[in-house]
């Protein structure tokens, strides 16, 4: 894996929450872009190498809405940039990790996601992020 590429955060508002982290980063969220398939809507924000991307479920069915209904708001999971996803989704499965989706899905930010089962990873959440061809 080449560094973490986002860490994801879950909130109960983007509208609310997009001004704090724009006033904590010291700096303005450059995209937002809704994923239909996930039922979320999401902020990013570019810090050194890295981005935060804030989560909004659209849906009160949604991943995020029953996380934040279960946990609250907060950290969702870290996101790890990779060259090349079906060799490592290839490379977990193998290693006893148990993956989310068996294909790369969707995400925002033109990417190419897997996500892994916290069970697996000492509870965290982790995604693999491949940046689309
Ligand atoms: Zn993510």
């Amino acid at each position: 894996m080449n560094k973490i590429e986002h860490i994801g955060i879950a909130v109960g508002s983007l509208a609310d929450a997009i001004p704090v982290y724009e006033a904590l980063l010291n700096t303005t969220c450059y995209k937002t872009e809704e994923v239909a398939s996930e039922k979320v809507a999401t902020a990013f924000f570019q810090v050194g190498p890295n981005k935060i991307e804030l989560l909004e479920s659209t849906d009160p069915e949604g991943v995020i809405a029953k996380y934040i209904a279960k946990k609250g708001e907060g950290l969702h999971h870290i996101a790890f940039e990779v060259n090349d996803i079906l060799a490592e989704m290839e490379r977990l499965r193998a290693a006893g990790f148990v993956l989310l989706n068996e294909q790369p899905k969707q995400g925002a930010d033109n990417k190419l996601v897997c996500f892994v089962h916290p069970k697996g990873t000492h509870g965290v959440l982790v995604e693999l992020c491949q940046e689309r061809p």
